[in-house]
């Protein structure tokens, strides 16, 4: 591409929150054009109306082989749900589409499955558990932190809709720190009075879910030390602080082969 052409981009789980604000943000982004808007609710709608822009002349439909191969997308972004998401980015590859996907859920054998096609295809991808930039720089900060404090707890926060647990914010948050730091935490014997009540735990580093109505993504990372602790925050306050790390990625995946996981390698530090 010469940087002139436009992307054709189709989103699914377009009638879900961070899906309609995708296509507001495709909508809107010079050098997009909104293709495809796929989901399994709001079928007919068109995408345009649906985020409460003109009508786009793009109508929510099933996510299926015909109509991503009619939509002539060249990138498929994809919000829709940890159950769908795997079914979806392979659609997407066996149909020559590059999938941008921020729906959590994936693991690191779904992470070996989509590299191995992407070889196969000479396709690329990105695969980012949050989107925002602010939440990126909050993982980098913890992973350096965690060389000093190897210590740590996370606790992250979000709006009571959200289906799966913990966020895979945390769980990247939690292997990046492991990946980092020099000495494990300490064994402790603990007595548990209530199941669960310490958290979850990845790589020796416990996650706290919280899931409260009024939140949309917000992290803490505790560290102790010696007589001190260091807390990191990240809050997303509104979802518009995801489109800039999905336009970013969207415009990468039409450039580059391979499988980039982690907004923080598209991010020059
Ligand atoms: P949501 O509002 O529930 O939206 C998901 C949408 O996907 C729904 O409209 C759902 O339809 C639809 N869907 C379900 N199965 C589908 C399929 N097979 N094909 C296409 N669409 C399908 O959820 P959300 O809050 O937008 O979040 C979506 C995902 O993004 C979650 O996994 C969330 O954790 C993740 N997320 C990631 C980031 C990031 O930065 N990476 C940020 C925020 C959220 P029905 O309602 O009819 O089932």
């Amino acid at each position: 591409m010469n940087g002139l052409e436009t992307i054709r981009v189709a989103v699914s789980g377009a009638n879900g929150r961070m899906g309609r604000e995708v296509c507001r943000t495709v909508l809107e982004e010079p050098g997009l054009e909104l293709v495809g808007a796929f989901d399994l609710s709001g079928q007919g709608r068109d995408a345009g109306i649906l985020v409460g822009k003109d009508e786009a002349k793009v109508g929510l439909a099933p996510l299926n082989k015909d109509n991503l191969e009619q939509s002539k997308a060249q990138v498929l972004v994809d919000f829709s749900t940890p159950m769908a998401v795997m079914e979806n980015i392979h659609l997407a590859l066996d149909c020559g589409v590059r999938p941008v996907v921020g729906t959590t859920g994936i693991t690191q054998v779904d992470l070996e499955s989509i590299r191995k096609k992407l070889d196969q295809q000479g396709l690329g991808a990105v695969i980012a558990p949050n989107f925002a930039l602010g939440a990126v720089l909050m993982m980098k900060f913890a992973a350096i932190a965690s060389r000093y404090l190897p210590q740590a707890e996370v606790i992250e926060m979000h709006h009571d809709k959200k289906v799966d647990a913990p966020s895979g914010t945390a769980l990247k948050t939690a292997e990046m720190i492991a990946a980092e730091r020099t000495e494990k935490p300490g064994a402790r014997e603990d007595l548990f009075k209530l199941a669960g009540v310490r958290g979850g735990v990845q790589d020796d580093v416990h996650i706290h879910s919280v899931r409260l109505n009024g939140l949309i993504a917000h992290q803490m990372v505790i560290f102790g030390g010696l007589g001190q602790t260091l807390t990191i925050r990240h809050d997303s306050y509104d979802r518009t602080s995801f489109m800039p790390g999905v336009v970013l990625a969207v415009k990468h995946v039409v450039e580059n082969p391979g499988l980039v996981y982690g907004l923080e390698n598209l991010i020059e530090f």
